[in-house]
């Protein structure tokens, strides 16, 4: 698998700044993430839709959510340890450079746009 959009998602007209980079922020998610998960499911959680704050980058098509938990064996809703989630922080950075902002948002979801 390589990323999964969760239902009622709206990513239809998402900047291509942001879809070019789709595999490769997945496979850090999944590379970070494997001690606690063996295959983390990438799933983006917002796109254009849903309810964010007035002037985000959301609505323009320059912003997307991306899930920061799992269903562990036990069927239970696990989230990934800080140190995974700063990791992932420090290498969308390293792949995104300057003109990307990652915003580590409490509890569900990493917010990720595109600023130049
Ligand atoms: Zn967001």
């Amino acid at each position: 698998m390589i990323y999964n959009i969760k239902g009622g998602v709206d990513v239809r007209f998402l900047r291509w700044e942001l879809t070019r980079y789709l595999f490769q922020i997945s496979e850090i998610f999944r590379w970070n993430a494997k001690n606690a998960c063996d295959d983390f499911p990438f799933t983006v959680t917002a796109g254009a839709d849903g309810n964010h704050m007035e002037g985000s980058k959301h609505y323009k098509n320059q912003a997307i959510d991306m899930r920061i938990w799992f269903v562990d064996d036990r069927g239970e809703r696990e989230d990934l340890p800080d140190d995974v989630i700063q990791n992932i922080a420090g290498d969308l950075r390293k792949l995104l450079g300057p003109d990307y902002q990652t915003v580590i948002h409490e509890g569900s979801h990493i917010h990720l746009e595109w600023d130049p």
